[in-house]
């Protein structure tokens, strides 16, 4: 690489509907470029106190210990596990799919000793197994799942499985980084403990950055731990000191300013078009999605009452390169879809309809650019009747 013929970088345009990142609203992208501050600035620190309140009202929360991790949903789950996991706690970790496997990974890395509950993928977590697990093995610490399974587009019953880990004394470790502004996330009607999201999805924020909440019962277990959280950067004990919300604030790590004012943009934009607002219009433009891709012909790998509004798992039809697919919408109309993972490789792709990109112009044009591509392809589909039935879905008769 010859340095000197390096110049500056001027990314394509795209239309993100893969698994995150989404779209990013120029409001946001505005917001990232204005002037740096110092992390400890009178005026940053009270627009810190806003990006609290904010992230409580998308985590429909009043916990104090509320704020955003400096890092991408990685990070957030790790402040979860690291904080509340010590060596040797029991935890229950449903698995059914690609981010309940990371969970596992988590539990085992902080000395924990991880119970697996494992469905099929493209099926929710069965909490009659969860609860068997829990009677099986007395004295677990946590319960730890996805809400939002990002590899599958399935939701799980969070309210359900909180409640379970409470009945057993357990604490809820709550993965809500896709469903974070896509689907009703309640964690103070929950009962949930700690949960974690990330920027990239429905919140349509640049990558990077990991709200995370905890109660205030999960709060005081991680204050009276009995050993120190093995991750110092991620030690909420010592976070706190910079986040915590009494008038002296500490340096604990130079907070990532510019990111932090793009979140605190993409929340004010949710608190703008409301929670509940934004929970419809990603209801809706699933419905006309999957009205026009039934049309075309094409298949959907979950079930009606377990799919996700913001990720649509939909099967590769027989004999179709579904790599040479994404392929040419990437090159020809700049559109991003998502391929399957795991056991799903191949079979599937995933369009993300997340925050921004939860739009009738993106899915009208996703829907034309796949229906001529596939025809192309000589995919055996139904030409002419994708759109007509998406925008009856949107726009009625
Ligand atoms: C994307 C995602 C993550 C990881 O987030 P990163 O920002 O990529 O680290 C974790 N859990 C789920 C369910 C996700 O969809």
């Amino acid at each position: 690489m010859l340095v000197n013929s390096i110049q500056s970088f001027s990314p394509p345009r795209r239309i993100l509907m893969g698994p995150g990142p989404s779209d990013v609203h120029p409001r946001v992208l505005a917001a990232m470029a204005r002037p740096t501050v110092g992390h400890l600035d009178p005026s940053f620190v009270a627009m810190m106190d806003e990006l609290k309140a904010l992230l409580q009202y998308a985590f429909q929360t009043a916990n104090p210990l509320t704020l955003p991790v400096s890092g991408p949903g990685s990070a957030g789950m790790e402040t979860c596990f690291a904080n509340l996991v010590e060596p040797g706690d029991k935890v229950v970790v449903c698995v059914n799919g690609v981010f309940g496997g990371r969970m596992k990974e988590n539990v085992e890395r902080c000395g924990g000793i991880a119970i697996v509950v494992e469905d099929a993928w493209g099926t929710p977590v069965d909490t009659a197994k969860v609860a068997a697990a829990l009677a099986a093995n007395p004295g677990v610490k946590a319960v730890a799942f996805v809400h939002a399974e990002t590899s599958t587009g399935v939701e799980s019953d969070a309210a359900a499985l909180c409640a379970l880990a409470r009945e057993h004394g357990a604490y809820s470790i709550v993965d809500v980084v896709t469903s974070l502004g896509g689907v009703p996330v309640r964690v103070d009607a929950w009962g949930a403990d700690a949960v974690y999201g990330g920027s990239q999805k429905c919140l349509s924020c640049t990558p990077g950055l990991a709200p995370v909440t905890f109660s205030p019962r999960a709060a005081a277990a991680v204050a009276a731990r009995k050993t120190k959280v093995q991750s110092w950067f991620l030690d909420l004990n010592l976070v706190m000191g910079y986040w915590g919300g009494a008038a002296k604030r500490a340096y604990h790590h130079t907070a990532p300013i510019n990111a932090l004012y793009a979140l605190h943009e993409s929340l004010l934009m949710l608190r703008e078009e409301g929670l509940e607002a934004a929970w419809e219009r990603h209801a809706r433009h699933h419905r006309a999605l999957v009205a026009g891709l039934e049309a075309m012909g094409l298949g959907m790998l979950v079930a009606p009452a377990h799919r996700l509004p913001q990720l649509n798992a939909v099967r590769v039809p027989d004999g179709v390169d579904e790599a040479a697919v994404r392929n040419r919408l990437l090159e020809r109309y700049g559109i991003e879809l998502g391929a399957g993972l795991g056991a799903l490789a191949g079979k599937v792709w995933r369009i993300g309809l997340m925050g921004q990109s939860c739009s009738a112009t993106n899915l009208t044009l996703c829907l034309s650019a796949l229906e001529t591509v596939l025809a192309e392809m000589t995919a055996p589909i139904r030409e002419g009747a994708a759109l007509p039935a998406a925008a009856a879905e949107l726009y009625g008769r």
